[in-house]
């Protein structure tokens, strides 16, 4: 069924579990992520960047939503369809416009003040009509510290628990995306990265609504299943399923080039699959559909 990101996520907070959100790219994974959920008797929400990805088009982004829509209307399970990174207000409403039912915005890298004008804008317009909100506090930046967006470096800012309460207070938003030591993209050097969970600890006190860790992949298994037993509620991953997907599709390929050249896009759609059913057992949703 399709569902508010937010009734997902509230249950998420209450049952001290996790729920996965796959990067969507193509029209392909929206059925994978779907049937993996389905398997696994769990919920799922769908992420897409629809400033960059196969959905950066008009009429790619109404074509895809149509399928999209239907699809999660078709399934047992629940499924939400979200904006990844939304960049500015225009971003989120042409979103909206096309059917999604949550948008992130992220004004994480603007000064606290900006973050709050342009997020409170957003979740006014959004919350008219149902629609709901996350967004971010502090900047989570690549993991990969030479990697670079639009020429720039990333950086990253921890989330400063003093500013918690105001920022939910001042824009009204859904859920609040954290920056506790996770990263984007692959670690340096694969290195599980250091979360700190005394800052988690502090956010998840001050406030009932959910919270949500960008950057899953490398992330360490352990690090995100206790994360979601402590108030993280969604996990964003995309290297990490990506990974596993090209990973089958290669191996498959060395074994039978014949076959494998056949069969590519199965075996990558199989190994994204079972990527996603693995970090449900992690965060904890398998059954909670
Ligand atoms: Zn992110």
């Amino acid at each position: 069924m399709l569902v508010n990101m937010k009734d997902i996520l509230v249950k998420a907070r209450e049952g001290h579990y996790g729920v996965i959100a796959p990067t969507i790219r193509s029209a392909d994974e929206i059925k994978h992520a779907i049937e993996a959920a389905e398997h696994k008797n769990s919920p799922v929400i769908l992420n897409f960047n629809i400033t960059y990805d196969f959905v950066a088009e008009d009429a790619d982004l109404e074509l895809v939503m149509l399928v999209a829509r239907e699809r999660a209307m078709r399934s047992s399970v629940p499924v939400a369809l979200n904006v990844d990174h939304g960049k500015d207000f225009a971003t989120c409403m042409r979103g909206i416009h096309y059917g999604f039912g949550s948008v992130m915005i992220d004004a994480s890298a603007r000064p606290y003040e900006e973050n709050v004008a342009i997020t409170k804008q957003v979740v006014e317009a959004a919350h008219a009509i149902g629609i709901s909100v996350e967004a971010e506090l502090g900047c989570v930046g690549m993991g990969d510290p030479n990697f670079k967006i639009d020429g720039k470096y990333s950086h990253t800012t921890e989330t400063n628990p003093n500013d918690v309460a105001d920022f939910i207070e001042k824009t009204g938003v859904d859920c609040l995306a954290v920056s506790i030591g996770n990263a984007h993209g692959p670690y340096a050097k694969d290195i599980i990265p250091h979360i700190n969970f005394e800052l988690l600890d502090k956010i998840a006190e001050i406030t009932p609504i959910p919270l949500v860790l960008h950057g899953g992949s490398g992330t360490g298994d352990e690090n995100m299943a206790k994360a979601c037993t402590r108030g993280i509620c969604k996990i964003n991953v995309s290297t990490d399923i990506a990974k596993s997907g090209s990973e089958l599709a290669v191996e498959k390929l060395n074994e039978n080039p014949k076959k494998g050249r056949l069969d590519f896009h199965t075996n990558f759609h199989q190994g994204y699959r079972e990527k996603i059913e693995y970090y449900m057992d992690v965060f904890g949703s398998t059954n909670k559909a």
